[in-house]
């Protein structure tokens, strides 16, 4: 008979989960899939967070795509859209990575406050 999982859960009650062979744990409880967990989540957090922009363009770059194929539009017209897609790519990557260098100061000067917070304890 399958064993249940070792964990607690936050309210302080037994996890329903079935131990996985070999393992006190659950696959959500497992310690060493912590790590697995932690990557899930992030790549689902970013996935969450995708740009609507991103997803436009990808869409209409596959309909470019289309039109190139059946000869809607030339090439040359298809090759100076290419070309404008880039350009807004290069833009939406270069907010992007301001707006998560931004995260990551806010979230320095929180651990900041924090050390300076915990020094005065200490003293
Ligand atoms: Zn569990």
């Amino acid at each position: 008979m399958a064993r249940k999982c070792v964990a607690l859960r936050r309210d302080g009650g037994r996890c329903n989960g079935t131990a996985t062979t070999g393992s006190a744990w659950c696959p959500s409880h497992d310690p060493e899939r912590a790590e697995d967990r932690r990557q899930a989540a992030r790549k689902a957090a970013l996935a969450k967070h995708a740009p609507d922009e991103l997803t436009a363009l990808k869409t209409r770059l596959k309909a470019l795509m289309g039109d190139l194929e059946d000869g809607t539009i030339d090439a040359r017209t298809g090759a100076t859209m290419v070309q404008t897609s880039r350009a807004l790519l290069a833009t939406i990557q270069a907010e992007n990575e301001m707006t998560t260098i931004a995260a990551v100061e806010k979230r320095l000067e929180r651990i900041s406050e924090l050390e300076r917070a915990s020094r005065k304890w200490a003293n």
